[in-house]
């Protein structure tokens, strides 16, 4: 008997794992792929790092969350500067003095302000009824056409018109020269990879690979007093109201045996809509690798259906109501924790995993 059956061997779930067996505890962590770390994990390929399930660069302005994540393992120093190609056209992202340069011209933040008032008053939208009268209102017309339009309409399948203005409230415009697309305080990869982060996370507890826990919930069930599930809410709710949809995504992964250097950056986002990918991530460079080969990864937008891989919580009206029907009948357990993204349905950076997980690990342990 375990005291507690973790059910995902994610960040939260190694977390909370960690956490509890710090204090004494015994942990059984199952997990239905074959490998821990969940979307974070990193599999060394060609001596390469890769990120399986997308880029992922940790980032945070919380120190605490900082410090703990660092005792874990060592961080570089990469900084995310991602950069947009439109049909061939490259622009610095976040939208920066680079971008504005490169768009218009201008090389001071007044011409760059000047331009995008202008092109927002032209515009004429008083009131956004949808993410294009939303956005243009925010940045103007050749910023939303050139990089949001085409890489937006892809990542949700639906043209732009379609979808609600809420889904961008802000857009971060920058008037500097500064290409780092977060504002955080502290950011990189951890060397040698995430999942060796797992890994210690984990080394007191019992992990069981490729189990998944409705395939045998009852027996797994027996084998704790507690459980932290990790997985969707829904599904442990067998669907009682009805599902949570997802946005999915399809990872197609090459190892370039003749170039060292495909395109000189980590991270390419493709903001035309006739490029069926979002971005091609190329792994090396979020270490400074000097390997001999490369490896790239085209990242597709997909829907989700039952089956495909839950990766972004389509928190619309409707789902977050579903959601809050489940949030009910989670509440009312005495011996199960839900937690992470599949078991909140919110989607969370890897520091807010980190802040929630030890918010729970707080709850049950004070
Ligand atoms: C494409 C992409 C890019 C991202 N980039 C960043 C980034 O740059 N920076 C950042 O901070 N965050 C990023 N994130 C978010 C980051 O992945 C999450 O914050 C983090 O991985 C969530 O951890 P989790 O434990 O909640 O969920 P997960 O990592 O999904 O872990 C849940 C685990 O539970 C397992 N599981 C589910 N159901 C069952 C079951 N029935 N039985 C057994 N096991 C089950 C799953 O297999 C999975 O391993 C990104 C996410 C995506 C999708």
């Amino acid at each position: 008997m375990y005291d507690y059956l973790i059910v995902g061997a994610g960040l939260f779930g190694a977390v909370f794992a960690y956490e509890a067996t710090q204090r004494g505890k015994t942990c059984l962590v199952i997990d239905k792929r074959d490998h821990i770390g969940g979307n974070l994990y990193t599999e060394k390929i060609e001596d390469i790092n890769v990120h399986k399930y997308g880029a992922h660069i940790f980032h945070t302005n919380n120190k605490k969350v900082w410090d703990y994540i660092n005792q874990f393992g060592e961080f570089n120093r990469y900084t995310n500067a991602p950069i947009a190609n439109f049909n061939g056209e490259i622009y610095n992202l976040p939208f920066n003095m680079n971008t504005f340069n490169k768009l218009w011209g201008v090389s001071t933040p007044n011409e760059a302000r000047k331009v995008i008032e202008e092109q927002r008053k032209r515009a004429g939208v008083i009131t956004p009824k949808n993410l294009e009268e939303q956005a243009i209102s925010l940045v103007g017309t050749d910023i939303y056409k050139k990089l949001i339009k085409g890489y937006t309409e892809k990542q949700w399948g639906r043209p732009a018109k379609e979808l609600p203005a809420a889904i961008i409230r802000r857009i971060p415009v920058r008037f500097t020269y500064d290409n780092n697309y977060f504002n955080d305080k502290y950011q990189g990869i951890p060397i040698g990879g995430y999942t060796a982060i797992i890994e210690k996370m984990l080394m007191n507890s019992e992990k069981r690979l490729s189990v998944d826990f409705f395939q045998n919930r009852y027996e797994l069930s027996k084998l704790a007093h507690k459980i932290v599930f990790t997985g969707m809410i829904d599904q442990y709710y067998e669907f009682n109201y009805g599902v949570l949809e997802y946005r999915s995504l399809k990872f197609e992964t090459k190892v370039l045996h003749e170039i060292n250097n495909y395109q000189g950056n980590a991270v390419v986002n493709y903001t035309d809509n006739v490029t069926p990918y979002t971005r091609i991530i190329e792994h090396k460079h979020f270490e400074f690798g000097t390997q001999e080969k490369t490896i790239i990864t085209k990242e597709y937008p997909l829907d989700w259906e039952s089956g495909k891989e839950p990766y972004y919580p389509i928190n619309d009206e409707k789902n977050n109501n579903l959601y809050i029907k489940y949030e009910e009948l989670a509440k009312q357990e005495k011996n199960v924790i839900f937690g992470g993204r599949l078991g909140l349905y919110k989607y969370f950076d890897m520091h807010q995993v980190i802040v929630s997980a030890l918010e729970s690990v707080k709850k049950e342990f004070s």
